[in-house]
């Protein structure tokens, strides 16, 4: 079974086709410029991983905080990790790089504040 994807890890991104096997299993990918598209059409077909972004309230401020993981998070588990960030309580000072949720439901990813906030 061929499966057609984007790379999108750079602005080029090249459309790869890839292979699977009868059982899901990833083959061989074509299409891809360089490497990095191959890992990316591996691991978009066995485990997909994206980063999250999201803003959230802080006590306190007008201001919302941006945040971010700190690494890629299985692609399945965002809907449960935006739920996990809705209950997070913060208030000022915030610093820029600070952890403001650790290892995120056990995925070794951190959330962590792409700003400060005074
Ligand atoms: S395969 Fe390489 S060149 Fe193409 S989008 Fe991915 S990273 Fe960019």
């Amino acid at each position: 079974m061929d499966k057609v994807i984007t790379c999108i890890n750079c602005p080029v991104g090249c459309r790869m086709t890839v292979t699977l096997s009868d059982h899901g299993e990833f083959v061989s990918v074509t299409g891809n410029t360089c490497p990095r598209g191959a890992k990316y059409a591996e691991q978009e077909c066995t485990l997909p991983l994206r980063m999250i972004t999201a803003v959230l309230p802080v006590a306190g401020s007008d201001t919302p905080l941006s945040v971010k993981t700190s690494s890629p998070v299985p692609k399945e588990m965002i809907a449960e990790i935006m739920e996990e960030l809705s209950r997070v309580s913060i208030s000022t000072p915030i610093s820029a790089g600070q952890v403001i949720l650790p290892n995120i439901l056990n995925t070794g990813a951190d959330l962590v504040a792409t700003r400060s906030l005074l």
